[in-house]
């Protein structure tokens, strides 16, 4: 069916992946993902489409997206935010 979608989410949401594996922070938990994404979407504006099981209908969203270097910058911040006081006790580091 037709959805409703925040592209900006879906874009961030992909970046945020490539950061991971890049970056590798302290925890990568379900939990400190979506602190992450919660930090960096609110942060950047929204851009609503239509799409039909994932596909996006719409045709202007790329171009009002905000650019790929706006987007990891504001990754970058949200998971130095989230490892500096993570919303649970990380396990001690384990040096083997
Ligand atoms: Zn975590």
């Amino acid at each position: 069916m037709f959805e409703l979608n925040n592209i900006t989410e879906m874009v961030v949401r992909e970046a945020l992946q490539d950061y991971l594996r890049q970056a590798k922070p302290p925890c990568t938990c379900d939990r400190c993902q979506a602190d992450i994404l919660a930090l960096a979407l609110n942060r950047l504006p929204p851009r609503y489409a239509v799409t039909l099981r994932g596909e996006i209908l719409s045709t202007w969203e790329s171009r009002a997206l905000p650019s790929h270097a706006r987007i990891m910058s504001e990754l970058v911040r949200a998971a130095e935010q989230v490892a500096a006081a993570p919303s649970h006790p990380l396990p001690a580091e384990n040096p083997g």
